[in-house]
């Protein structure tokens, strides 16, 4: 399938303008179309699946700035621990304890998001209100010194109700201003990841700081999630 070059020229003009960063999502597609967009000046790319990541990083030039946006798995940490640059879907204490201990092996400071439950929908991933409260007072009491968290990332549920997705974002937007209202030493939050190719547009409408955009660019993917 062709990439867009018109729609990534686009875009990405627009997203500069208004401050907000772009990655890449490059899931399931070929290096030689990273490549594409890669000549263009692009350089945040995001994966969802450890190996494919790992196996993509050793391929392509090493100035890209690789993010993982997928559920990770505890015990895939330290395969992307050497070179990741932002981990977006942090969904646990435990996660993120392993984050920090794997950082700490490759003297880095991991960046990370915590994810955010906001659609209504079972099937994302992420924390409630809740949990995200029970996380943050953690890191406040105990602080990590291998992990920075830098803010927040949510998707919205699949559908066609706009106003119901605005909402959602919006939630995702109360949050992050709370907590960002109340950084303490261990709080240096300046991303709120929100956004995809369907919805980027309400996102940023919404306060997004960074948006996920694969679809628009590298076309469909097969049916693998
Ligand atoms: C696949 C994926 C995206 C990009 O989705 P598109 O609809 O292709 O833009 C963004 N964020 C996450 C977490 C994803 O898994």
């Amino acid at each position: 399938m062709a990439i867009n070059k018109d729609n990534y020229l686009q875009i990405n003009a627009t997203l500069q303008k208004a401050g907000v960063t772009l990655v890449a999502v490059s899931k399931t597609k070929p290096v030689e179309d990273i490549l594409v967009l890669y000549n263009l000046g692009q350089r945040d790319f995001g994966e969802n699946y450890v190996q494919e990541l790992v196996e993509k990083s050793r391929e392509l030039p090493n100035d890209i700035r690789w993010h993982f946006i997928g559920h990770l798995q505890t015990n895939k940490v330290k395969l992307i621990a050497p070179f990741v640059q932002l981990i977006h879907g942090v969904d646990s204490l435990k996660l993120l304890k392993e984050i920090n201990k794997e950082a700490g092996k490759n003297k880095r400071v991991i960046d990370c998001l915590l994810q955010c439950h906001i659609a209504q929908e079972e099937t994302k991933f992420g924390l409630d209100g809740e949990e995200l409260n029970t996380i943050i007072e953690e890191l406040d009491k105990s602080p990590m010194l291998d992990v920075r968290v830098i803010g927040l990332m949510g998707m919205a549920s699949f559908t066609e109700d706009k106003k119901k997705v605005r909402k959602e974002f919006h939630t995702l937007k109360e949050l992050y201003e709370k907590y960002l209202a109340q950084q303490g030493s261990n709080l240096k939050w300046r991303i709120l990841s929100m956004g995809m190719s369907g919805d980027y547009q309400i996102a940023i409408e919404e306060g997004s700081t960074m948006v996920r955009i694969g679809s628009l660019f590298f076309g469909e993917r097969a049916r693998k999630q």
